[in-house]
């Protein structure tokens, strides 16, 4: 069922003990989201745990609470009144949906999201689930300080590619300027998340020589099979390098994290690639989302070229 901001805030404000998940394979909006919502509702009194079934990156022990997280184990049983999922729809939380038996609160911005909660808030208006938590905290009536600032302003300045994509909004900015004035220090957030090691940039490097061209330059890619991972780690940023080539409208990646099993990222210059990412089960945004394809890395990456295609041919 789908609730207002005010009914959000007071599902939360009827309960005492609250469990916080997001999305597996988490980014900044998922991680600051999660530590910025806990923050405030510690700041209410709440009894508050965030659990997140993956590794959380060590970068993003610039964030207050990065410690606070914990990650599910199987058999485990955690007892509380309700489970809020944040930055995803509730298929996506790994092994918290098993660990936890509550009601569940949802808070997303996903337009693909799958609606299966007991409540849902979505804005895919709003560049991060960050920006509406921090809605959400005025709404609650509390006083945002710098640990929720530093933690809402890295949700949101990763979300929007520090404040460039075309998610960016009026309503995105002013958000950014009151966490600026509740004490976020944006250089150390970027200082943090942006550094790599060099064995990294070299990854990067490797990865970008392997970028090809198709349908006459409109559409980029990458894909790095397994035995390519083991040599060199998984990039950070390479979409990202991808997505800037000159001509280029969708641009993805395709890396085989697992043998068989294929992670993809879309981006797009206009064309909705949530209707390549949905034949494969995933989402996300008209120019910005992934999917998963369990196939080895050939066969996925002829899978998902043949999709782009299709999709490119219904838009002329
Ligand atoms: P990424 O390429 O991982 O940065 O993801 C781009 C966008 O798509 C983000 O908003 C993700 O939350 C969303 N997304 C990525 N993978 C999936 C998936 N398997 N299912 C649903 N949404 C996804
Ligand atoms: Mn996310
Ligand atoms: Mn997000």
């Amino acid at each position: 069922m789908q609730i207002s901001l005010k009914e959000t805030a007071a599902a939360l404000k009827s309960v005492q003990r609250i469990v916080i998940t997001a999305h597996v394979n988490p980014d900044g909006d998922a991680i600051g989201s999660s530590l910025g919502l806990a923050h405030a509702l510690k700041a209410l009194g709440k009894e508050v745990q965030v659990s997140i079934d993956d590794d959380i990156p060590a970068a993003f022990s610039v964030l207050p609470g990065y410690e606070l997280i914990g990650k599910p184990a199987a058999g485990q049983n955690i007892q509380t009144d309700l489970l809020v999922a944040l930055d995803v729809s509730l298929d996506r939380i790994g092994q918290v949906a098993e660990v936890v038996s509550a009601p569940t609160l949802n808070i997303d911005h996903h337009i693909t999201n799958d609606g299966q909660a007991d409540k849902l808030y979505l804005d895919g208006t709003a560049a991060a689930t960050a920006e509406i938590i921090y809605q959400l905290i005025v709404e609650l009536g509390v006083t945002c300080d710098k640990d929720m600032a530093m933690c809402l302003y890295t949700g949101l300045a990763m979300d929007t590619g520090w404040f460039r994509f075309s998610n960016t909004t009026p309503n995105t900015l002013h958000t950014a300027a009151e966490l600026l004035a509740c004490g976020a220090v944006p250089n150390l957030i970027s200082e943090a998340l942006e550094q790599r090691p060099f064995s990294e940039v070299q990854s990067l490097a490797a990865a970008m020589q392997k970028i090809e061209l198709l349908a006459d330059g409109k559409v980029a890619g990458v894909c790095l099979d397994y035995a390519s991972l083991q040599e060199h780690e998984a990039p950070e940023g390479l979409i990202g390098m991808v997505r800037v080539i000159e001509g280029v409208d969708i641009a993805f990646t395709l890396k085989e994290k697992e043998p068989n099993l294929c992670r993809v990222s879309l981006r797009s210059k206009g064309i909705d690639v949530t209707r390549i990412a949905l034949q494969f089960g995933g989402g996300g945004h008209v120019r910005a989302a992934g999917c998963s394809i369990e196939k080895s890395c050939a066969e996925a990456r002829t899978d998902l070229i043949r999709a782009i295609m299709q999709v490119l041919e219904e838009e002329r």
